[in-house]
């Protein structure tokens, strides 16, 4: 029986409300296997401010590149808001992402029928929606130098950032989309702005060049990126896998999940390369939603996100895609029964808690595995 080692981090807010409905299903799994999980758990955001004074200790980071997976809850909050830049909550995330080299980013987008009505967009567009957008993460205009801000010296100032790929970044994130697709429905959507960008010409070559070399048997698709947008939302079933860059894909992933409704639903991977040695992937899970101020301590978060992202650890970390389906049918027979917590609750409708949310998703599962 293989064991997996996770390393928990639930963070600031809502984060160890949400990261607690994750340790009972990890229980579950535990005693249904077929594989067992081990976890440790460590401070990261205002909580290890608080504690340590910097968002992430070495020895916590230590034991991330160590883990199998790392599972993220969320950092932030107002009382952290005057602390020093560069030791915030979010600093803590983004060293995760960084030392880990953790440069594709997997948002799906998925409407359980349930809560289609939810959708800022109408029913039968969005009605069991299935859709990944494949973000890159640690490459292009976030990242390029040079990055500045000029004083000009005539009451101007000039900024610069600057859009900067090579082949082998294109290349590998290409590869994951590929590799999704082919678990999916096989269809490719790559997104650039070729008519005005050098960036988006190369992208554009490389993704073509490597479908031609290597995945033949998956359809591929190129859309400009502001069409691409327009698109997802007016007929964002014709998708499958987006694969995009940081920019593109940090508008285009936000604009996603507003076609699914909630922020408590949404759930997201961070992948890094595959080490040769042990033919692991370094790999973060998390929700999208932030720390929730405003409802944390209370009871009222929705943990399906968090639920969801450790369902793609399954999928994604472990070669459990079997388990992994089982979860995501929990979620979906839990909101079929009405069941709803506060931010997914109709006006007027009764809502749960997080913990009753979460009781109701493990009956699910034990239903599902009898
Ligand atoms: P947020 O996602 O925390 O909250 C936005 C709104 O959605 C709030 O009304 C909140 O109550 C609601 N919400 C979010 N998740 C929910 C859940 N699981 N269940 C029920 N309701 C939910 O975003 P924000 O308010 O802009 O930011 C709050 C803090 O979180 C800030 O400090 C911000 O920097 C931080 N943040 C962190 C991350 C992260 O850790 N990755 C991401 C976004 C924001």
């Amino acid at each position: 029986m293989a064991t997996h080692n996770l390393l928990l981090l639930p963070g600031d807010g809502i984060g160890p409300e949400v990261m607690a409905e994750v340790k009972r299903v990890i229980d579950f799994f535990n005693k249904t296997g077929p594989d067992r999980f081990t976890f440790e758990e460590g401070l990261v955001g205002g909580a290890c401010y608080d504690a340590h004074k910097v968002s992430i200790t070495d020895a916590t980071m230590e034991k991330a590149k160590a883990a199998d997976a790392v599972i993220f809850g969320s950092v932030g909050g107002p009382q952290w808001d005057k602390v020093p830049y560069d030791v915030r909550p979010e600093a803590g995330l983004l060293r995760l992402r960084k030392d880990l080299a953790l440069y594709a980013n997997l948002r799906p987008a998925v409407t359980y029928p349930a809560l289609a009505d939810a959708s800022s967009l109408k029913r039968e567009l969005v009605e069991g929606l299935d859709i990944m957008i494949l973000r890159e993460l640690t490459g292009g205009v976030y990242f390029g130098e040079p990055k500045t801000i000029t004083d000009l010296g005539n009451g101007q100032k000039r900024a610069i950032d600057t859009q900067v790929y090579d082949t082998y970044e294109i290349e590998r994130i290409g590869r994951v989309a590929f590799e999704l697709a082919r678990k999916r429905r096989n269809k490719v959507t790559s997104m650039e702005k070729r008519n005005v960008m050098k960036s988006g010409l190369l992208w554009n070559e490389v993704i073509t060049a490597l479908h031609a070399r290597e995945f033949k048997d998956v359809t591929l698709e190129h859309q400009l990126a502001d069409s691409g947008g327009m698109q997802l939302v007016r007929n964002p079933k014709q998708f499958d896998v987006i694969v995009t860059d940081n920019l593109f894909g940090d508008m285009l992933s936000d604009i996603a999940a507003m076609l699914t409704g909630s922020l408590g639903m949404l759930a997201s991977a961070s992948l890094g390369e595959v080490d040769p040695k042990t033919r692991k992937r370094k790999a973060l899970y998390e929700p999208v939603h932030g720390s929730a101020p405003d409802i944390a301590g209370k009871g009222l978060a929705n943990p399906i996100a968090m639920i969801a992202s450790f369902g793609m650890a399954l999928r994604y970390s472990f070669d459990m895609g079997k388990q992994a389906d089982m979860i995501d049918a929990a979620i979906a027979a839990t909101l079929d029964k009405g069941i709803r917590t506060g931010d997914i609750a109709a006006p007027g409708e009764k809502s749960v808690s997080t913990a009753d949310m979460g009781s109701a998703i493990l009956a699910e599962m034990e239903k599902l595995s009898a």
